[in-house]
């Protein structure tokens, strides 16, 4: 059968392809859309032989799952018809009630009706730049960022103009110095993207006595700001630092995740917005979903009332702080050319390879020594980061963390080598820095 359209009412679009007969008819901003073919070197990353440092999975084998499977076959059998039925757009209320209780531990203190479930906070993400970005605005997104955001800016045709971080997060002299520019150039820009707590893929944190310059900053510049927190709980030591919301109830939107702390397999996130961006979210996400999952609402609502959650994360804490540790000790013992940071919660650290290195081109190689990791250029929009990897602790017991990095390590090695006798470790096999859809692998 013939995949060329014949109806002569619409006749085929011109520009198609033989592959894609429809390729001409894309509207601009799909155009950006590609999958990365990091994609295809991630599906010989998922094989059982392969250490995967690549993936930000949280490690589920931790969660009481014979508790859950309970509460869930109780959910359905006492309120099926409310579970598997439509719900409301901005999200189910006894939800929205216990965000508030989650959000508080970082200093929140809002109401249900300030809070708008979203599908992950990927939808969120999706939302707030929907409501906000026109094609050519620019949004301010700290150096490196997370890839679906990144993703999900491009797709809205935004302009993403990067800040770099430190060590202690975004650097406000040089959001301030951006900004300044940018306002001199006549620019919009709408939106400063930041992820304060245990970065993905940074790692870092931003410090206490960076949070109110930031936002005074942003402020003075009418920026709002995107607070993206799905770890914010996830801290290995102490308490969690007051949310950027906190300090600020107009100008900042929050986004939250149950992904990291319970199961991204629910899909549940939330933003808590100031009441009118609230209201235009809720617009957007009912024309994009209608409402959001309620059997996945009310199954984490249920989870939140039945079981010591608490408790759970707290477990989780301790899980990863052990794989923190492994990780970190692994790359001090086999990789001491190399340097990286030092996370104090969630689930990534950053490496800066030795100089001449080019993560890139050594994706393919480090694959075939059984062993993935992120080339940092996936988490810029604008091709640099290839002298950086992200490598994840979350998913691996510490036994195969130590292992991926006595591999990585030697692929490092290898790779010196080459740019020590030729001077290049070899171009990029494929242009790997568009990553528009992160896929899990990525997350
Ligand atoms: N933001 C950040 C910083 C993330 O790391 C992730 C997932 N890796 C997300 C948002 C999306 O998470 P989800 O949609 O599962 O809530």
């Amino acid at each position: 059968m013939s995949t060329t359209p014949t109806h002569p009412a619409q006749p085929a679009p011109s520009g198609g392809t033989r592959l894609d007969p429809w390729f001409g008819a894309y509207a601009e901003r799909a155009h950006g859309m590609r999958a990365s073919e990091i994609r295809a070197l991630f599906a010989v990353a998922n094989r059982p032989e392969v250490v995967s440092l690549a993936g930000g999975m949280p490690y589920l084998e931790g969660l009481p799952l014979d508790t859950i499977a309970d509460a869930m076959q109780r959910l359905v059998a006492t309120r099926g018809t409310t579970a598997l039925q439509y719900g409301s757009g901005q999200g189910a209320e006894e939800l929205r009630e216990r965000i508030i209780d989650i959000v508080r531990l970082e200093g929140i203190d809002c109401h249900p009706d300030d809070v708008v479930v979203t599908t992950g906070s990927q939808q969120a993400l999706d939302l707030v730049t929907r409501i906000f970005i026109d094609p050519g605005d620019v949004v301010v997104a700290e150096a490196p960022s997370y890839v679906g955001a990144l993703g999900v800016f491009r797709s809205y045709q935004a302009d993403i103009v990067h800040v770099p971080l430190d060590e202690h997060g975004l650097v406000p002299e040089a959001l301030e110095e951006t900004l300044t520019r940018l306002a001199a150039e006549g620019r919009r820009v709408k939106l400063l993207y930041t992820v304060p707590n245990f970065h993905n893929p940074a790692g870092v944190t931003m410090s206490l006595e960076r949070r109110p310059r930031i936002l005074e900053i942003a402020q003075r510049f009418g920026v709002l700001v995107i607070e993206d927190n799905p770890y914010g709980l996830l801290g290995f030591d102490g308490d969690p630092l007051p949310a950027l919301r906190s300090l600020d109830d107009d100008g900042v939107l929050y986004l939250g995740s149950f992904s990291k702390t319970f199961a991204p397999g629910y899909r549940v996130g939330w933003v808590v917005a100031p009441h009118a961006v609230r209201e235009k979210l809720v617009l957007a996400s009912e024309s994009a979903i209608l409402c959001p999952s309620n059997a996945s609402q009310l199954a984490i609502a249920t989870y939140l009332e039945t079981c010591d959650w608490q408790g759970q994360i707290k477990q989780f804490r301790e899980l990863y702080r052990e794989r923190r540790d492994a990780m970190i000790g692994a790359l001090s013992e086999h990789l001491p050319s190399a340097s990286w940071t030092v996370p104090d919660g969630g689930f990534y650290t950053w490496v800066k390879l030795p100089d001449g290195l080019d993560a890139r081109s050594m994706l393919p190689r480090a694959v075939t020594a059984r062993v993935a990791y992120v080339p940092g250029t996936a988490f810029y929009a604008d091709g640099s980061g290839a002298d950086h990897v992200r490598l994840s602790y979350c998913f691996p017991t510490p036994e195969r963390i130590r292992e991926g990095v006595r591999r990585f390590a030697g692929v490092v090695s290898a790779e010196r080598d080459l740019v020590e006798i030729f001077g290049t470790s070899g171009a990029p096999d494929s242009d790997l820095t568009d990553v528009e859809n992160p896929g899990p692998n990525l997350a």
